[in-house]
């Protein structure tokens, strides 16, 4: 299931007048592919994810998550969408510190009412496919960064969502292990199916990806296909 934006344009209030944070963007990003979305502070990365993600409404253009417009969703229905076929991964890896980590994972499915017994099953499966597999029953500060940092992609796994957002999930670490949690993403993109975006400030390694934009005050640049 594909995720497409289709020429959106995003205001916020600014003073007296409204600042453009997207200007009639356009991406479509197939079900296990990923497309990296690069540009300087500013250019608008997050509203994009933020738009995607249905978090915030655009002014214009339209927003069809795995097959559902969004257009016409009341508020709780984008709920459902976001918890049944989206996963957020934010700059913060917002883990519970009283949580190990497999129930961090196991809190996600337990919103959703899945059983207790298949959530823990899908949390190891999960915590063993970003290699934290020997980790499952550590708390977050018993993790180093990188580790919370899979644990938080893990974690937007949990539910089999169809579209995949992580906003610069390397901006924290170093190059070398940003080169790691690129790897891990893209594997996971193509054994999951997800439609996959994955904003970064590293451009390094991305010639591996399925598609890089641009983004520059609000414009989002994306080359045509090869
Ligand atoms: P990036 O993620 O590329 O750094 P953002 O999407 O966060 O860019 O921001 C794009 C522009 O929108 C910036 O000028 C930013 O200041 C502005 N902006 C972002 N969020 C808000 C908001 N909630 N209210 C007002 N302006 C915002
Ligand atoms: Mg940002």
């Amino acid at each position: 299931m594909t995720l497409t934006l289709t020429d959106v344009t995003l205001t916020y209030p600014d003073g007296d007048a409204r600042l453009t944070a997207l200007d009639h963007v356009s991406l479509e990003v197939p079900a296990g592919t990923l497309t990296a979305v690069v540009g300087p502070s500013g250019s608008g990365k997050s509203s994009l994810l933020a738009v995607a993600a249905t978090l915030v409404t655009p002014d214009r253009g339209r927003v069809v998550v795995a097959g559902t417009e969004t257009a016409g969703l009341s508020r709780s229905e984008k709920t459902d969408l976001r918890r049944e076929r989206i996963g957020i991964v934010f700059q913060q890896p917002n883990l519970l510190p009283s949580l190990t980590a497999a129930e961090q994972l196991q809190v996600m499915a337990h919103l959703s009412g899945g059983s207790v017994r298949d959530a823990r099953i899908r949390a190891l499966d999960l915590l063993d496919a970003v290699g934290l597999a020997d980790k499952a029953d550590r708390r977050p500060h018993q993790l180093s960064g990188g580790q919370r940092q899979r644990v938080n992609i893990a974690r937007a796994l949990m539910n089999e969502p169809a579209v995949l957002l992580v906003d610069e999930p390397t901006s924290a670490l170093d190059h070398e292990r940003g080169a790691a949690v690129l790897d891990l993403l893209l594997g996971l993109t193509r054994q999951r199916s997800t439609a996959t975006v994955l904003v970064t400030h590293d451009r390094a390694h991305l010639d591996r990806v399925d598609g890089t934009a641009t983004m520059n005050d609000g414009r989002l640049a994306v080359p045509a296909p090869a």
